[in-house]
């Protein structure tokens, strides 16, 4: 059979991310074969719902023609120009002038790049070019936020805080500190909004006296949403305090929206939502949908000004050989026009409608959390609800949780913490969102009847 012989090769030459190398070798790949719409489609014929938008990127869906007649057209007339040299394409300088238009603020200044990774680790450059410009390269501190994901390069691995990404690899540690998340389900101060807020504003306030003050610290990084840490929602106002210590101290606050950018919160970026303007901000995945590679750091104008002027004649030297692809950048502009022609609008409903139907499922006796915004939410499954017992590590959510979605006709992200994340395409129908819930509910029945899941709650 086909599909067998592709599965041996991948599992002999494919290097999988964030993948167990030995564990790949013995488990081999699913192959996906087409998508349409909320719906992929395997090597076997069966067709699934996307509940996770392939990585949380294919936000506008599979298969919209205009997208992939923007990517044909482009890759006929100009698939590739260089930036260098004073050279560009039309696609990248519209796409350019379009986002500056629709972010918040003074981010007018847009800098393309090949995924999130690479627009993190661009942004650290940015922040010490932007503090040796300002004539203050002592203040070369960062920090960032537990449960935090912000990319897989050396540098941005280290302000990721998951414990995966950095045993082992010797990452610069040593400038990157960090501060609790704000994880209410489990937050020591207990989940009133106001005390999670005052608690987290406290501990970046301690944590940049103990570095040696604001003096030493260059810049605070945050996901509007923790993604990768477990969907995790600040309580609202949060994002805005920890900006106003940012904005008092003279630190750069730095929004990390590869996740919620673009209509995956309700509006085109999770920061609109409490009215925070970030010195600079990192988008990627729902730029391009996830048809093509792209990422964007949003420059504000005072740190694009101070590092040009900082630059003078010289160059930045800073760039990469595919910025502002042109197929990309056409790509992009034609899924802003359908975000903005009604996905959007359509991704706010059926956010609702989502959060409602898994608020639905609270009554489960493994269910101990829903929480999420928009077209991303999350459950957490607990053996106890009083106690908050996480799943045993026995049963093996992150695998077998995943496995019963998978047989249920419907792809999540399962966390090993015992947590089931949810970001469909914002074109789902209201049926498809239907069908996420009733599967899940499948799911959880069948979690129940784990072994491992029913010793534990004995
Ligand atoms: N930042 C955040 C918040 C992310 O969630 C991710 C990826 O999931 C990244 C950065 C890294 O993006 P990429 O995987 O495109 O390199």
């Amino acid at each position: 059979m086909l599909s067998n012989s592709l599965i041996e090769q991948d599992r002999a030459h494919l290097v999988h991310p964030v993948a167990s190398w030995r564990g790949h070798e013995q488990s081999g790949v699913r192959l996906l074969k087409s998508a349409k719409g909320a719906t992929v489609t395997d090597a076997e014929g069966h067709q699934l719902l996307d509940g996770f938008a392939g990585l949380w990127c294919v936000n506008a869906g599979y298969g919209q023609e205009s997208v992939i007649e923007a990517a044909t057209r482009q890759m006929r007339e100009l698939p590739y120009a260089t930036g260098y040299f004073g050279l560009g394409s039309e696609p990248a300088a519209r796409l350019a002038a379009r986002l500056a238009d629709r972010a918040p603020g003074d981010l007018n200044h847009v800098y393309f790049t090949l995924g999130g990774s690479d627009a993190v680790d661009s942004t650290v450059r940015f922040v010490r070019y932007y503090w040796h410009a300002r004539g203050l390269p002592q203040k070369d501190q960062f920090i960032s936020v537990q449960q935090g994901y912000h990319g897989s390069s050396t540098v941005g691995a280290g302000l990721t805080a998951l414990p995966s990404f950095h045993a082992g690899f010797s990452l610069p540690l040593d400038w990157q500190h960090k501060i609790s998340s704000h994880y209410a389900y489990r937050n020591p101060v207990g989940t009133d909004p106001q005390a999670i807020i005052a608690a987290s504003v406290a501990e970046l306030r301690a944590r940049i006296d103990q570095l040696g003050g604001a003096d030493r610290v260059a810049a605070f990084y945050v996901e509007p949403i923790q993604g990768s840490g477990g969907v995790l929602v600040p309580p609202p106002g949060w994002i805005a305090a920890m900006r106003a210590v940012c904005k008092e101290l003279d630190i750069l606050f730095i929004a990390d929206e590869v996740i919620t950018g673009f209509g995956r919160t309700g509006q085109l970026f999770a920061c609109e939502d409490e009215g925070v303007v970030p010195d600079m901000m990192t988008t990627a995945k729902g730029l391009t949908s996830g048809y093509v590679p792209m990422g964007a750091v949003f420059l504000s104008d005072h740190v694009y000004d101070t590092i040009a002027d900082g630059a003078g004649a010289a160059a930045v030297g800073h760039g990469y050989t595919y910025s502002a692809h042109p197929v990309s950048a056409a790509v992009a502009l034609a899924v802003l026009d359908l975000y903005e022609d009604g996905l959007l609008e359509n991704g706010r409903r059926m956010g609702a409608r989502l959060m409602a139907g898994l608020q639905g499922l609270s009554d489960h006796p493994l269910v101990g959390d829903v929480r999420g915004r928009g077209m991303l939410a999350a459950i957490e499954l607990v053996t106890d609800k009083d106690a908050k017992t996480p799943l045993p590590a026995a049963a093996a959510p992150a695998t077998r949780v995943f496995d019963r979605a998978w047989r249920n006709g419907l792809v999540v992200r399962a966390f090993a913490q015992g947590v089931i994340g949810y970001a469909p395409p914002l074109c789902c129908t209201e049926a498809e969102i239907d069908a996420i819930v009733e599967r899940t509910r499948l799911t959880l029945d069948q979690t129940l009847e784990d072994p491992d899941v029913r010793a534990a709650m004995r």
